[in-house]
């Protein structure tokens, strides 16, 4: 059986992004809300949910603390409720377990009334003055329909696979999005191959590094960049992860914010500098010994294809400054080729032909997150989306120090006021002279 019922704002899909909106629309506003999720419960990138890996942001970069310090929900009241508070401080660390994040995050979920889990968003349709989100729950089993005025596409991430990897058996080949569930078959492989040099390749190898003393796999490492390379972590560097630069950067031309994207490549991709000292020390660290276990580091190598021969994997390889084809075998691989926006695909067969288009898949985005329509007249209710949104509010799209400046906005659109108090001029830099 379907309910019908009205709400202010529904929220497609509860990651980070979401649930800080919810958060905040529960603590301060009148708003009937309702947020949904797929999964049966919150988990933030399960399969990657490795022991003694950290937060790339520092911990204020919560839920909730940029539009209110003072919030229940804020990472320290964590901390505080779960008498954890003097070891965080004696800790002395702005980074965070990952897994701790995850924790607080579950804390956050099991306060709010608005979630709802096990609930497929299947559909939007636009009703004229408000819209029509059809779930399929997959608990009850059921159609559910809801009526909302306003939407918010917080739909994330997923792995992005290159063609000629694909459809390979999942316990041997897959993407980083999957190790953990995957990794106790992985090392019982004789060799296991990483591709790719992200933040992701490099948490893998160093796992695998560490775990590598009470196994005798041989561990590769292949990657297409020019070196194993550093984040940019300077401190000016990282005010373009602020809402200012955000205004800046919304306010350039297509062109010019696709230019800007390539010129930030080095504050977007790149390792964190921990990691990579942690692999050195252990690579080092084995180095004394003369049985030091198998290790193949390879920058500058393309692998362009995978496939299966016998109980192994037949890689093909590029060394591009060389031009050198080669094949490499391996029993296990793990993909570290990245994500890609998610957007469903309901989303393009309703919304295709409304919305404007600035190139393939890079809807037009208002500097408040709004998805622009063809006709904009007197239109009361609003697709806001927080994914796919790099093209429009740059590097920093799918950083987590954003989120609750964006949800600020969103929120403030929706009430019509300012609930809570957008912050500007906040950082040294500067993009643009006032003359
Ligand atoms: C492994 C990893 C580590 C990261 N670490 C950091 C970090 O340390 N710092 C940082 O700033 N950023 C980090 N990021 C980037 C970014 O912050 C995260 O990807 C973050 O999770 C994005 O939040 P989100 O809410 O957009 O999406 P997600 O966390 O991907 O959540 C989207 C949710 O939407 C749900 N969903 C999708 N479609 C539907 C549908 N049709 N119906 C219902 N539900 C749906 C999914 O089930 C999912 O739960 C990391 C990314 C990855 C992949």
């Amino acid at each position: 059986m379907s309910r019908h019922e009205m709400y202010d704002c529904i929220g497609i899909g509860i990651g980070p992004y979401n649930l800080s909106l919810a958060a905040l629309m529960e603590e301060k506003t009148e708003l009937k809300v309702k947020f949904f999720d797929q999964t049966p419960e919150f988990q933030w990138h399960p399969g990657m949910l490795i022991n003694q890996t950290d937060l790339q942001v520092p911990f204020i970069a919560d839920l909730v603390t940029f539009a209110n310090p003072q919030s229940r929900y804020s990472y320290l009241n964590y901390l505080h409720t779960h008498n954890r508070l003097y070891k965080f401080f004696f800790f002395q660390k702005f980074e965070i377990p990952r897994q701790e994040y995850n924790d607080y995050a579950r804390w956050v979920v099991s306060q709010l009334r608005s979630c709802q889990f096990h609930s497929e968003v299947i559909g939007v349709t636009d009703e004229g003055d408000c819209y029509k989100v059809l779930i399929d729950n997959r608990l009850t089993d059921e159609r559910e329909i809801y009526y909302a005025k306003h939407v918010v596409m917080g739909t994330g991430s997923k792995p992005l696979i290159l063609d000629g990897m694909k459809g390979l058996p999942v316990g041997d080949v897959h993407h980083t999005s999957q190790y953990l569930f995957h990794k106790n078959t992985t090392i019982k492989g004789s060799s296991i191959t990483i591709v790719g040099s992200g933040q992701s390749a490099a948490e893998v190898f160093l796992d695998l590094l560490t775990e590598q003393v009470n196994h005798s796999y041989q561990l590769t490492w292949l990657t297409r960049s020019e070196g194993i390379l550093q984040l940019e972590s300077s401190k000016l560097g990282q005010e373009f992860f602020a809402p200012d630069y955000v205004d800046y950067f919304h306010g350039l031309t297509y062109e010019k914010r696709m230019e800007a994207l390539k010129t930030l490549d080095q504050l977007r991709n790149g390792i964190d500098p921990d990691t990579l000292n942690n692999i050195y020390n252990i690579l080092y660290n084995h180095s004394v010994s003369d049985k030091s276990p198998s290790i193949t580091i390879q920058p500058l190598t393309e692998v362009n294809k995978i496939r299966k021969e016998g109980d192994r994997y037949v890689l093909n390889c590029r060394q591009w400054q060389e031009d050198r084809d080669f094949s490499y075998q391996s029993d296990k691989v793990i993909l570290a080729t990245g994500y890609k926006p998610n957007i469903p695909g309901w989303f393009f067969d309703e919304f295709e032909d409304k919305i404007v288009w600035e190139d393939e898949k890079k809807y037009k985005v208002s500097r408040n997150y709004k998805i622009q329509f063809k006709e904009e007249s007197n239109r009361g209710h609003h697709f806001y989306t927080v994914t796919n949104l790099e093209h429009s509010h740059g590097a920093g799209a799918t950083n987590l120090g954003l989120a609750v400046d964006r949800n600020i906005q969103i929120i403030n659109d929706i009430v019509g006021e300012n609930v809570y108090e957008v912050q500007r001029n906040t950082i040294f830099s500067q993009f643009t002279m006032d003359i």
